[in-house]
């Protein structure tokens, strides 16, 4: 089967609602959380020295840059068609390269021909060391785009907050140049002690925050659902997390080879200004904020909250049904979902959260809807007497229905 009719079978059977199966991916750096619903026997699924799974990914079309031993396709999402017994894949992004506007919508394709963001949980038992995604600006120098990133932290995910579950971000109101030169300085010395220079906040699930690209951010231990633009550039500010040293390389990653070795341009990389900005919490922290008006919705029986709001490259959505009702929700753009809770139907699709993945096993948690179908509207019910469906939404830039 071709790629194209591989999809074009896959938008019939789903009305325009593309089926996804679970994309994992394992962190050789990081220990697995435990609250992504993955079996327990499994988080070490890929073998011991790729490090265990601590990451799903959602409506990829980023391949996962994990060294020379990432497997083939690893971080992009596939399409699932079945037939019979017979299961066909075909990855995302090969769908979006070939069917382009008829997935994405026209505006769009014409304006990146590709789909530019993905979300994706991130499952840490420890926090991420400091570190920095670049401006497209500092990130162009090395053939790559800029990373601005959200966060926000599902109550489903979050039964305990693991090791850290608090994030630094920025630096203190007052910092000086000099201070963070002598911290860079010291990165191959032990412990360079970056953090002393910022401020960590309490995670608190059921909220969020964005993140721009060149503010330094250490992301505490709370399980995370991350909205962010398709780029993976990055530096490490900080030489010791936890217990565990961080690499030189990691301080020098997406430098131009004429600037490694030179702490002035690790600075030169931070936007200065937002990350000593003394009401950084004011500007980044995000609480939800409902859709129409709460009373509104809740007569229509469901409760749509923005959870990612502050970007202009990406934004998410909560959305409830309620038990017992029906709600046909209609979105201006496309857009990936994971359900967190509760089954029911969606469009054609019988929809569910499972209780454990076993890792390869599919699943009818995660879809891709199509511009079309979101703007046509999408039905979804809920049988249940007692248990809410909860999903979380991502969409990509420049979002039409986001006016804050
Ligand atoms: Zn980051």
């Amino acid at each position: 089967m071709s790629v194209r009719s591989t999809t074009e079978k896959a938008l019939e059977q789903g009305g325009g609602i593309l089926r996804l199966a679970p994309n994992w991916v394992p962190r050789s750096f990081c220990v697995p959380g435990r609250r992504i619903k993955l079996h327990p026997a499994d988080y070490y699924a890929f073998g011991g020295e790729r490090g265990g799974i601590d990451e799903r990914w959602f409506s990829s079309t980023t391949p996962a840059d994990n060294g020379p031993k990432t497997s083939p396709n690893e971080g992009l999402s596939f399409i699932v068609v079945e037939d019979g017994v017979k299961v066909e894949k075909v990855t995302l992004r090969e769908a979006i390269d070939e069917l382009k506007g008829q997935i994405i919508g026209d505006r769009l394709w014409n304006a990146h021909k590709r789909w530019p963001m993905y979300s994706k949980f991130f499952d840490n038992k420890g926090a991420l060391p400091h570190h920095v995604h670049q401006r497209d600006q500092h990130a162009k120098l090395v053939g790559q785009l800029g990373k601005p990133e959200s966060y926000y932290y599902p109550v489903q995910n979050n039964n305990y907050g693991a090791d850290y579950p608090y994030t630094f971000f920025g630096l203190k109101p007052g910092t000086t140049k000099d201070q963070l030169r002598e911290c860079l300085l010291n990165f191959t010395k032990g412990d360079n002690r970056i953090t002393d220079l910022s401020s960590a906040y309490r995670l608190e699930p059921g909220t969020g925050w964005d993140v721009p690209a060149g503010i330094l951010h250490a992301p505490g231990s709370v399980c995370t659902y991350e909205p962010q633009k398709a780029s993976d550039v990055f530096a490490m500010y900080q030489s010791l997390t936890g217990d565990a040293i961080i690499p030189e390389e990691l301080l020098w990653k997406n430098s131009p080879k004429e600037k490694i070795g030179n702490v002035d341009y690790l600075i030169e990389v931070l936007d200065w200004e937002a990350n000593v900005d003394p009401a950084f919490a004011a500007h980044h922290f995000m609480k939800p904020k409902p859709v129409h008006p709460l009373a509104e919705m809740e007569a229509q029986g469901y409760v749509d909250n923005w959870i990612t709001y502050k970007s202009p490259e990406y934004s998410a959505k909560e959305l409830t049904v309620l038990p017992g009702r029906t709600a046909t929700i209609t979105d201006a753009a496309c857009y990936g979902m994971i359900v967190l809770q509760g089954h029911g139907t969606m469009g054609a699709w019988e929809i569910e959260s499972p209780a454990l993945i076993r890792f390869g096993q599919l699943t009818v948690d995660e879809f891709f809807v199509t511009e079309s179908a979101a703007r046509k509207g999408v039905k979804i019910t809920n049988p249940s007497k007692t248990d809410p469906i909860v999903m979380l939404k991502h969409f990509g830039p420049g979002n039409p229905d986001l006016k804050l």
